[in-house]
């Protein structure tokens, strides 16, 4: 009998599930197919430390390729699975090869938005960072004195715009929305963010969309801009979302809308498929969600595992987010989905502050900027699920610590 674990994704999310199948006791063969020529690694220092030059390529892998050889996991990289085929079980890669499964797990990730052709997206020069091969075809523009063009205000525009200006680039960050981070965060995090980047020199250029790129001898010279300004641009880094990789999913019939529908136990509508991370959307307070973060993509993946070896645990999103920009570290507890009011607190070091999101009395998140205690304290306390109204949040001299007692 065929016992075989199929995973096809090698990112976060279907390294979760092996190491976590490995961890249960599980001794089924695992085969992880990864489209991608590189073993699972991490993401977020692409647009970050990896981008500056500050980590090695090495320290992005999760395993070593023992781990993999010691866990009888298989590694079949750089191949792409374009169908699935429910009634023999079994995926087919594009070369052909076909693969059977007992269990499958769909950890397909996501991609990135491309601009596209009408307005220059297929110019030499323009760019996304979604994958280690897309931040080593990029690194040869981030040279002093070079000017990018970053399209989208939201995590890792930013963040690429902040890599940029610390190596001496011009930036100029255009927001079609009426302020940066308009989908994920509050204004008031949007005007703290703002305001450092402003104070290093980017330009953020909010309710200001790209027109279209301007090309010179088959080279990216410039962008018009729906202000009516053309500048001179050397490159462009495209940072306007994300869309979860969820293809094969529909073509195999399984249910799909805006990323691959799972229970809380990560089942789709396939008994013997799970899909986790990215990919995978959710109900989470009567609403269908995706949580595009490394948290959900590894608490997902162990759920996933868990259903594959048979156990019902059901997930229980306890999300955390963090965002690196000059000297600020950014941590989010909690999602703001809801929230109908927000509120600003100090935190006691200089420079640190929250920004609280309720929805009527119930505190839901909290961006922390520099304010990693409060952070601590506040993911523990809505994990317990105990509130903290208001006022006392409002309060400075409210000891939130109190509360954890
Ligand atoms: C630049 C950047 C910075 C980030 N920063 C942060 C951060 O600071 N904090 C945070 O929490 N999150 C961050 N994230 C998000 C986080 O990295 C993702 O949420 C997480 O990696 C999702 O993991 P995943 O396994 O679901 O998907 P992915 O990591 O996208 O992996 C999916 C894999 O599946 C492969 N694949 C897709 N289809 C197929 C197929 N048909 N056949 C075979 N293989 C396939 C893909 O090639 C990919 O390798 C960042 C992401 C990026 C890109």
């Amino acid at each position: 009998m065929n016992d075989a674990i199929c995973i096809v994704g090698g990112g976060q999310a279907g390294l979760s599930i092996a190491s976590k199948l490995r961890k249960l006791g599980d001794q089924r063969p695992i085969t992880i197919i990864s489209s991608e020529l590189y073993p699972p690694y991490q993401r977020p220092p692409l647009s970050k430390k990896y981008l500056l030059g500050d980590t090695k390529k090495e320290r992005l892998f999760f395993r070593p390729l023992d781990w993999y050889q010691g866990n009888n996991v298989s590694l079949k990289l750089g191949a792409t699975v374009k169908s699935i085929n429910r009634e023999n079980k079994t995926v087919q890669l594009e070369t052909g090869e076909i693969f059977a499964y007992q269990k499958l797990a769909l950890t397909t990730g996501s991609n990135a938005l491309k601009l596209p052709k009408k307005l220059g997206g297929l110019l030499p020069g323009v760019y996304s960072i979604k994958t280690l091969n897309d931040v080593d075809n990029i690194k040869h523009e981030f040279m002093a004195g070079k000017t990018m063009l970053v399209i989208g205000g939201g995590y890792i525009g930013l963040e690429a715009a902040a890599t940029a200006n610390k190596l001496g680039l011009n930036v100029v960050l255009v927001e079609k929305e009426n302020r940066i981070l308009n989908r994920v965060a509050a204004a008031a995090t949007a005007d703290y963010f703002r305001n450092l980047h402003l104070s290093k020199g980017v330009q953020i250029l909010e309710s200001t969309s790209l027109v279209n790129l301007i090309e010179k001898g088959g080279r990216l010279a410039g962008a018009r801009l729906s202000s009516g300004e053309t500048i001179s641009v050397d490159f462009v880094v495209c940072g306007i979302g994300i869309r979860p990789n969820d293809d094969l999913a529909e073509k195999a019939e399984l249910k799909v809308s805006n990323g691959i529908n799972v229970n809380e136990y990560c089942q789709t509508s396939d008994k013997d498929i799970v899909a986790a991370g990215d990919c995978a959307s959710f109900l989470y307070k009567d609403k269908l969600i995706r949580l595009e973060s490394v948290q959900n993509a590894i608490d997902q993946g162990e759920i996933a595992a868990e259903t594959i070896f048979g156990n019902k645990v059901s997930y229980q999103p306890y999300p955390w987010f963090w965002s690196d920009q000059f000297e600020t570290k950014l941590q989010i507890a909690g999602l703001n989905i809801g929230f109908n009011h927000t509120l600003v607190r100090k935190g006691r070091r200089p420079g640190g502050q929250s920004v609280w999101y309720y929805r009527d009395q119930s505190l839901i998140a909290v961006d922390a900027m520099n304010d990693g205690s409060t952070y601590l304290v506040v993911s523990r306390l809505l994990k317990m699920q105990t509130n903290v109204t208001p006022e006392q949040a409002d309060n400075i001299n409210f000891d939130l610590k109190s509360l954890l007692k």
